[in-house]
């Protein structure tokens, strides 16, 4: 279940965006961390050359204009003038290698043992840099003199270290609110991004599961490429929608057209039924006219759906007794009950009275009794119930039969759909869409729960008095 959840989440679009923004801001931070220090540390160690070289050019000027006196003399006048702590390593080794002239501060003496000699032969200084302790650093430059000696001067500096650590202690200080910034802006904007796509899945969702197909994504204007998919979407929605509509237009038309010729077709067979001596050909008849009402029948029930929905049915409305309607219908399917040994059990409040148009009213109960009946298997049960509160009235059918999965619950209600088990029932996928357009002129709602392998429940609600009547 866990790992299910983390595959789902890993594959989640928005949830891979927002780590991969939160990778690059902390790894821009890092950089830019990384950066900043290694600016400042040269920064830094550029200051202290620069003041050891303007030093080792002070000496070397002094050595070649007045010798080891003059600058031994510069060299101690400075070491009483100024802070001993900044006091400068000062040597002088002569051409074979041994020392003319010295200059140690107390904290220089590991120094001392420093190489005397030129690494490079270039006018520039050498450069040597010696750890002292955390925070400091010697740093010494090397220069040969006009005659060949070797000059050194040195001074204690700030080592990296100096730099290195504060930055290191607040690294993870500074780290830990980026890295949740960056997570939570990451999810911030990929959830904004991704909020189109969501729209076009939920828009798709609702038609899928509701079978509706007037749902159209809103789609928001200030994301170009995003509402581009929207327009496109919706675009293609319409498309199916005009089809679907063609269809039924057509559908309804051919239903309209057939009938006529159908019904006299079928006047006609039924007449040579009658007059006709070869049993063959009368039995052929017969069930031409079997299959002829049939067709009639599917034809009346298309029309009786699109004048409906189309919003002109005609109820010839009548205050009526809907348990008495009930009754009346549950009398009409008492043999196929006995039959299939069902138990029709009722449970009918007082006074459960409607203005409706009885006929039409009767032929929804009869649809939803005649599938209850269909649906259930030999030996199971049917309850019928009716309620009335102030306003409406409201009809319950509930068996024990096969159910309706979850997918399909929406579906029931359309045109000559049939569920997947139902095929081997007799049938023709009109039933429930009748019952809806019939309730719906009615300006009532039919609803179904369900669970398939445990019953459905049909529920009906009339308005008593019809709002306008
Ligand atoms: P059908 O002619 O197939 O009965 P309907 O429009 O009356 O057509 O019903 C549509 C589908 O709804 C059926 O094919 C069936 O799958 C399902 N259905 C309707 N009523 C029931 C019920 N009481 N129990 C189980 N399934 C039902």
């Amino acid at each position: 279940m866990s790992s299910n959840l983390f595959k789902t989440w890993g594959r989640s679009f928005a949830v891979r965006l927002t780590l991969g923004y939160a990778m690059i801001f902390t790894l821009s931070a890092v950089v830019l961390f990384g950066l900043l220090y290694v600016l400042l540390a040269s920064a830094l160690e550029r200051k202290d050359r620069e003041v050891i070289e303007a030093r080792l050019k002070e000496c070397a000027a002094v050595y070649a204009n007045g010798g080891l006196p003059a600058l031994r003399n510069l060299v101690e006048r400075n070491s009483t003038d100024t802070d001993k702590s900044k006091s400068f390593f000062v040597r002088v080794t002569g051409n074979l290698g041994s020392v003319l002239f010295v200059n140690v501060p107390n904290e220089w003496l590991q120094v001392a043992a420093a190489p005397t000699h030129m690494q490079s032969d270039t006018s520039q200084p050498d450069w040597l840099r010696i750890p002292k302790d955390d925070e400091r650093d010697l740093t010494v430059a090397t220069a040969r003199l006009t005659d060949g000696s070797i000059l050194q001067v040195g001074r204690s500096t700030n080592s990296r270290e100096t730099v290195l650590q504060p930055f290191r202690r607040n690294f993870l200080l500074v780290m830990t609110p980026t890295l949740l910034l960056a997570v939570l802006g990451g999810a911030y904007f990929a959830h904004r991004a991704t909020q189109p796509v969501r729209e076009v899945v939920a828009t798709a969702r609702t038609i899928s599961d509701t079978g509706n197909f007037s749902a159209r994504v809103t789609a928001n204007a200030s994301q170009a490429e995003l509402q581009e998919l929207a327009t496109e979407f919706n675009r293609v929605l319409d498309k199916n929608q005009s089809l679907i509509q063609g269809m039924r237009d057509a559908l309804d038309n051919v239903a309209h057209d057939l009938r006529t010729p159908l019904t006299r077709l079928r006047g006609t067979a039924e007449a040579a039924v009658q007059t006709t001596p070869d049993p063959i050909a009368r039995e052929a008849l017969a069930d031409c006219v079997e299959e002829s009402d049939r067709v009639l029948t599917m034809l009346k029930a298309l029309m009786d759906i699109s004048e409906a929905e189309a919003g002109m049915m005609k109820l010839h409305r009548e205050l009526t007794s809907i348990p008495a309607l009930l009754k009346e219908v549950i009398d009409l399917y008492e043999l196929i009950s006995e039959e299939k040994h069902i138990t029709i059990t009722t449970d009918f409040a007082e006074d459960c009275k409607a203005s409706v148009d009885p006929t039409r009213l009767r032929q929804a109960f009869a649809n939803l009794l005649d599938n209850a009946l269909k649906y259930t298997p030999d030996g199971g049960r049917v309850h019928l119930s009716c309620t009335s509160d102030s306003n409406t009235v409201t009809v319950r059918m509930r068996d024990t039969g096969m159910g309706i999965p979850a997918a399909e619950q929406s579906r029931i209600w359309e045109r000559l759909y049939r569920g997947d088990k139902s095929r081997t029932q007799r049938g023709l996928g009109l039933g429930l869409s009748l019952v809806k357009a019939i309730v719906e002129a009615h300006r009532g709602s039919v609803t179904v729960t369900s669970e398939a392998g445990h019953g459905a429940e049909f529920v009906i609600t009339v308005p008593q008095i019809p709002l306008g009547a």
